[in-house]
């Protein structure tokens, strides 16, 4: 549907579904109804749900949340995708461990694009010399930027925090380095994902609208913050 608003390919979308506090059980129902990728923000519970599914190979983790640099060597052992990268100090040390598991991982880097203090994610402003740096990082194979909207139910107020997201990726495609894609706009939940995808987002991350309203107040998730608003 919204796809079709936009006068969108839905092929152009990737929904990626997203996991947190969602029982092991269910994930292999998940697994067993064609998901082979989830997303989880925090790394402790990812790892946890990873060596409980091992015998399910071909199911890959995408880690989207922040994550502190002394958990790096977990991200580093079994994710495919890392979408919260805002600081150099922790790509060194997701490369260093990378380089040492002999494996590779998509990133994404996380702007706060709605201004809010709290909020991580680097300042749009700072984006373009941040990227500068990433080629040094060889096991990091950027892909994209990431953004979490504000969190209201006014799209006034959410469809900028998406279009500065556009904005700056397609400002960044003309002067990043060579082998820094920028092709990745991961943005939209289950309370925005239509107006994301309005504003040219090529992943959504989906967990309520996929799994079902979660108990646990969304400041577990997110530093000092109100509701997105669950499904609406
Ligand atoms: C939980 C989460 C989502 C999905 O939120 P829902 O409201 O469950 O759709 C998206 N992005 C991040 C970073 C999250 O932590």
């Amino acid at each position: 549907m919204a796809c079709k608003r936009a006068g969108r390919d839905p092929a152009e979308v990737r929904l990626l579904p997203v996991s947190k506090t969602v029982p092991v059980e269910r994930l292999r129902n998940a697994y067993a109804a064609g998901c082979r990728i989830l997303g989880e923000n925090k790394v402790q519970e990812a790892y946890g749900k990873w060596q409980a599914m091992e015998d399910l190979p071909d199911l890959k983790w995408a880690i989207i949340g922040h994550l502190q640099t002394n958990k790096a060597k977990y991200v580093a052992r079994f994710a495919i995708e890392f979408q919260a990268l805002d600081n150099l100090r922790l790509a060194g040390m997701l490369d260093r461990r990378l380089q040492s598991e002999g494996r590779a991982l998509d990133v994404c880097v996380q702007i706060n694009t709605s201004g809010e203090a709290q909020k991580y994610g680097l300042p749009p402003d700072e984006a373009e010399a941040f990227v500068t740096e990433l080629p040094a990082f060889s096991s990091l194979r950027v892909r994209g930027l990431m953004t979490l909207a504000v969190f209201s139910a006014n799209p006034e107020r959410v469809r900028p925090c998406f279009a500065r997201l556009r904005e700056l990726r397609n400002r960044l495609r003309q002067t990043a380095p060579d082998g820094v894609e920028m092709a990745e706009l991961s943005m939209g939940m289950s309370g925005d994902f239509e107006l994301a995808i309005e504003e040219g987002a090529t992943t959504v991350r989906v967990g309520q609208a996929i799994f079902g309203a979660r108990n646990t107040p969304d400041s577990v998730w997110w530093p000092g913050n109100a509701s997105p608003g669950g499904v609406r």
